[in-house]
Order: C-alpha cells, then sequence, then structure tokens
C-alpha cells in the first residue's frame, strides 16, 4: 500500500500522470452522464408502461356489475398475481384478490413513497409498488401494480454501467498513461541528457525530435544556447590566455633591466639611466593594456543609457588628442548629432580611431575625422595617409591582441587590444565597422549606426 502511494507520489506532477487523470475523468464523466441520461429514460418509459396497465385494470374493473363480496372475490381471483386489489364494499366489507394481498394491505399506512415519482410506494422490505385508487359508485378500490420486475431491469442497468464505469476505468488509464508516456517520454529524455551534457565538450548537444513540436522547438533552443554559452566560455578562456602572455612580455622586460641595476648598477653605472628609461616605457605599456583589459571587462554593460552628443563628443577627444598630433588634421563634423548610449563607449570608439591614425601615419602625413549623419545613420569616418593595412590583415586587426607584424616590429607602441575594443562596441550598439584603403595611401575607418526614428 505504502509502495503504491509512493508510486503516486512521486508522479503526480508528472505530464504523463496528469494527462492519464484529464483523459479517465473525462471519460468517466461521459459515462456516467450518458448511463444517467439511459436510466433516466428507462424508468419514465417503465413507470409509464405501468401506468397504462393501471388504467387498463382499472377501465375493467369499472365495468364489473353491481354485485356482493362473494362475486368480487371471484372476479378478483382472474386477474394476475401482479396486481394486489383491495374492494371495500359500501356494506362495510372489504374484498382481496389473494392472501398477498391482504397482508400487504395491513401495511399499507406505513409504505413509503418515492420523491419525483409519488405514485411508486416501497414496502420496509424494499418492494416496489405502483399505487393508484379509484371509486366505482359506491365502491372504493384501491389498486397496487408489484413493480419488482421493472425495477430488476433498471437495477441490472444500473449494475451493468457501474460494472462499465470500473472496465473504463482500468483500460481508459492503462492506455492513456502508455498514451501520453509517448508525449513525455521526450522530455524525460530530454532531461537525461541536459544532466548527461558536459559543458565543456563541444560536439554535445540534445537529440532534436520530430514529435511533439514543442519538444523539439525547446531542445533547438537549448542547443542554440548552449553553442553560444560554449563560445562565450571558449572566448573568455582565449581572452585569460593572451592578457597573461601580453602582460607577461612586458613584465620580463621590467624584472630583465632590474636585474641588470642589481648586477651591474654599482660597477657600470652608466647602464642605469637606459634600464630604467625601458623600465619606465614597459611599465606605462602595462599599465594602458591594464586599462585596456578592464575597459573591456565592462564593455557589455550597459546600463544608464542616455542621450550623447557625439558632435561634442569628437570635438572633446581631438582637443584632448591634439598634443601628441604631428600631423595635418582635417574635419568634418556635422553639429547637433545625438545617439542614445553612453558616453564612455563612444569616447572609447572615437579615441581608439583617431589615436590610431596619428599612431601608424608620418608626421607629414594627414589625418581626417568626419561625422555625418543621414535619415537612416550616423557615420563616423576616421581616415589616414600612413602606412595603411594589406588586405590580409584588413580582417585580423579586430582579434584582440592582434597587431601587423610590421608595427610590432617597429617602435609604435600598443597592445593589439584598440580595435577589438573599437568592434565590440560598434556590434553592442548594432553598428558596423568597416575598414578601407585611402587612395593614394593610408587607411579608412567607417563606423556606422542606424537611427531609430520611432524612438
Ligand atoms: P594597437 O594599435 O595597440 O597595436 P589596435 O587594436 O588598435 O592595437 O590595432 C591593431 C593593429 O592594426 C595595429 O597594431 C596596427 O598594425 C593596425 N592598425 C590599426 N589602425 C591602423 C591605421 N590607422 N593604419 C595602419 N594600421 C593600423
Amino acid at each position: 500500500m505504502g509502495k503504491i502511494k509512493a508510486f503516486f507520489q512521486q508522479r503526480k506532477n508528472t505530464t504523463q500522470f496528469q494527462l492519464m487523470v484529464r483523459f479517465v475523468s473525462l471519460l468517466v464523466s461521459s459515462i456516467v452522464v450518458l448511463s444517467i441520461a439511459i436510466m433516466g429514460i428507462t424508468i419514465a418509459e417503465l413507470y409509464e408502461s405501468t401506468e397504462e396497465q393501471a388504467e387498463l385494470l382499472e377501465e375493467s374493473l369499472k365495468k364489473n356489475e353491481e354485485q356482493g363480496a362473494a362475486e368480487w372475490q371471484i372476479d378478483l381471483a382472474n386477474y394476475d398475481s401482479s396486481y394486489l386489489i383491495r374492494v371495500g364494499l359500501n356494506t362495510g366489507e372489504t374484498v382481496y384478490s389473494s392472501d398477498d394481498a391482504q397482508e400487504l394491505y395491513t401495511e399499507f399506512p406505513r409504505l413509503k413513497q418515492l420523491i419525483l415519482f409519488d405514485r411508486i410506494l416501497w414496502t420496509n422490505k424494499m418492494e416496489p409498488y405502483y399505487y393508484t385508487s379509484f371509486k366505482k359508485e359506491k365502491v372504493n378500490i384501491t389498486l397496487l401494480v408489484d413493480m419488482e420486475d421493472q425495477f430488476g431491469v433498471i437495477g441490472r442497468i444500473f449494475s451493468l454501467t457501474l460494472l462499465l464505469t470500473v472496465i473504463v476505468i482500468i483500460i481508459g488509464a492503462f492506455v492513456t498513461y502508455r498514451f501520453s508516456r509517448k508525449i513525455s517520454q521526450s522530455l524525460v529524455k530530454m532531461n537525461e541528457e541536459i544532466s548527461q551534457l558536459e559543458s565543456s565538450a563541444i560536439e554535445q548537444r540534445l537529440t532534436v525530435p520530430k514529435t511533439p513540436l514543442e519538444v523539439q522547438n525547446i531542445s533547438q533552443s537549448f542547443n542554440e544556447l548552449l553553442e553560444k554559452q560554449r563560445r562565450s566560455l571558449k572566448r573568455e578562456q582565449q581572452f585569460v590566455t593572451d592578457a597573461s602572455h601580453e602582460l607577461r612580455t612586458p613584465l620580463a622586460a621590467i624584472r630583465g633591466h632590474v636585474n641588470l641595476i642589481k648586477r651591474r648598477g654599482n660597477t657600470h653605472p652608466e647602464v642605469i639611466p637606459t634600464s630604467l628609461k625601458y623600465i619606465d616605457t614597459e611599465s606605462k605599456r602595462m599599465e594602458t593594456l591594464v586599462e585596456q583589459l578592464l575597459s573591456l571587462g565592462r564593455l557589455t554593460n550597459q546600463t544608464g543609457l542616455e542621450e550623447v552628443d557625439l558632435s561634442s563628443l569628437i570635438h572633446q577627444t581631438i582637443t584632448e588628442l591634439n598634443v601628441m598630433r604631428t600631423q595635418k588634421l582635417t574635419l568634418q563634423i556635422e553639429e547637433g548629432i545625438f545617439i542614445t548610449g553612453q558616453n564612455e563607449h563612444f569616447y572609447q570608439i572615437a579615441r581608439n580611431l583617431i589615436e590610431n591614425a596619428m599612431k601608424y601615419t608620418e608626421d607629414t602625413g594627414t589625418i581626417g575625422v568626419k561625422l555625418i549623419s543621414s535619415a537612416h545613420n550616423i557615420q563616423l569616418i576616421v581616415e589616414d595617409s600612413g602606412i595603411g593595412i594589406s588586405n590580409e590583415e584588413k580582417e585580423k586587426i579586430f582579434e584582440r591582441f592582434y597587431r601587423v607584424d610590421q608595427s610590432r616590429s617597429s617602435k609604435i607602441s600598443g597592445s593589439g587590444i584598440g580595435l577589438s575594443i573599437v568592434k565590440e562596441l560598434v556590434e553592442l550598439y548594432q553598428g558596423d565597422i568597416t575598414v578601407t584603403d585611402r587612395k593614394p595611401s593610408g587607411t579608412r575607418f567607417t563606423v556606422s549606426f542606424i537611427v531609430n526614428h520611432e524612438k
């Protein structure tokens, strides 16, 4: 018993069980409604036919000539034993159709009436009788028709219904349990697969069933989510590896120079200024790198949106960078261009692009910054007459820590992280960044954002 209870307790919240319960209750209630209807009609029919019998009997009794007790006795004996007749003569005598009738009529005042059908009476032994009484001149006639056979039929119908209901419950429960298992099986299987999944195993995915469609959709969405998670996990892992590698290089250089000063500082003090210069440059490089890494971490945080005055922001960035600029600068900044986002994000985009243009262009070269807007988009164009980027490198420069060999080996400082920050930020605002050659030499970076007029 305890086991059965535990079984139901455990399964009562499953789709399979709930479907089964609903299906069986639906079946049982339809059977009950149908049976009540059939029984109601049968009872009404039987009642009507008994009523008709009683009426026929009444007519036949009324046809009797006026007579005494003895004649009535003979007359009544001819009737069927299921009719229990009592005749009260005006002489005070009472005649019964049979001994059974006489016995029943002694009980008559104690018989009970049925609620809806008040012409049906019940004895203490639960025997049903149809009752009617009438007068024939001065003779009182009471008639009771035995309805045991009719009620027997009703009883049989009732038992049959009960049996049918039980059979339906048993078979229905079994069939629906099996049927609904098919539906819930895919969910159970999916759950098993999920618990067996290892987040790192790239090739592991959920099986997508053909049916039911809902489960198919869930497993497809789950697989997509899984893929996204894995990709971002991989990116993070790559980032940590790259970052530690990049930090290790300046650290090793710093330590090398510190050791050099320790070993030879006393005997060869002329190495000290050179080593200090290296330490200064490398530690600055580290500082910039750490700052850039930190800002990368903050990238995806898109809270605190505001209306950013992009035109003023570009002017401000250029003013800030002017101290290190040696090249000629041409500006074409449309005033009053606003964009929704975070000030810091657009500053990073502009600063990195303009700083790069300055870094990778000779002193005598030119730099151009344009900010233009149209009905559908805003464009920031930063171009220079500098060293340019070959077609093979154009895609790679947006990768984290990627530096074109030429610039890495040259004296231009950098970590290779600036453009990856720019790209991620641009994409955060559903924007687009492209890099093209500028004629006759140099590079052009074009950033465009779609303007949403609905806001
Ligand atoms: P960093 O400038 O710190 O090296 P970035 O991510 O900003 O890193 O740029 C990646 C690489 O792309 C640079 O190392 C450089 O080789 C190339 N690059 C970027 N901007 C320009 C430019 N305006 N002209 C030529 N090369 C560029």
